[in-house]
């Protein structure tokens, strides 16, 4: 496939967006439609927390509910995209043999967004497991090894939430913004634009980086993402906002 592919990062947000109709399901739409067919998508997922790194191997993926207490109809939604073995052994390989073949399905991280991007399911899809024994260095850096994929027509997308504080979250999905969230969500967003990405690799330093983030698991896929933007590509903002009080729905394209 000739030229390099865009790079993803989706704020995946509730479960219910499965089903729902709004401004960020019509943007991520919206997206979809405007970007060249990927042979393959990789999905680095804040919903598979592994000791080392795990990539998936599944030939035919199942699709998996990890979600509680949602509607039934979200329930009855499948996602049988299908795996591809062949950029699994590609992703153990430019990882030095770190990333291990493991077959698992898809959890929502991945088919949350993806049932709205591409709904016919055609496009195979895999993830990358995030390694809860790696510092956010070692995960930047795992990261950049996987780059050229984006010269094989692979869309890598990391899916996760830029701030996402389940302690303290409101149900209300419109419930009103927390100062505290839009503000961390702002810096991430200025040091995005300014490419600091080590201050980003460091984020744990921000006064409120702890608030934004108390486990790495949502905020870990933003790094994947920005570890593979090559020099020249600018970032687009998809959508932005605030969900639920604190949750940040960012969602970035790198690269045209
Ligand atoms: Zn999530």
């Amino acid at each position: 496939m000739a030229g390099r592919l865009p790079v993803l990062f989706i704020g995946h947000g509730s479960p219910l967006n499965i089903v729902a109709d709004n401004g960020y399901t019509r943007d991520l739409e919206a997206l979809a439609a405007r970007l060249p067919r990927p042979a393959a998508i990789l999905v680095v997922s804040a919903h598979w927390l592994t000791t080392g790194t795990a990539v998936g191997a599944d030939v035919r993926n199942l699709t998996i509910y990890d979600f509680f207490g949602f509607p039934d109809e979200l329930y009855e939604k499948k996602y049988p995209a299908p795996g591809s073995p062949a950029v699994a052994a590609r992703v153990r390989a430019l990882s030095g043999g770190r990333a291990a073949p493991v077959e698992r399905g898809l959890d929502h991280a991945a088919w949350a967004p993806l049932i709205r991007m591409f709904p016919a399911a055609d496009v195979p899809v895999l993830e990358l497991s995030l390694d809860m024994t790696a510092s956010a260095a070692e995960h930047y850096a795992l990261g950049r090894s996987l780059a050229p994929l984006r010269g094989d027509g692979v869309l890598i997308v990391g899916s996760g939430n830029i701030v996402h504080n389940l302690g303290i979250i409101d149900w209300d999905e419109d419930a009103p913004v927390a100062a505290w969230a839009a503000e961390f969500d702002a810096w991430v967003a200025a040091c995005i634009a300014a490419r600091r990405h080590d201050d980003l690799v460091g984020y744990l330093e921000h006064p409120l980086g702890k608030m934004a983030a108390p486990t790495p698991d949502h905020f870990l896929p933003l790094l994947y993402a920005l570890a593979v933007q090559a020099e020249g590509d600018d970032v687009q903002t998809v959508h932005e906002g605030i969900k639920n009080g604190t949750v940040s729905m960012r969602c970035l394209q790198i690269g045209a």
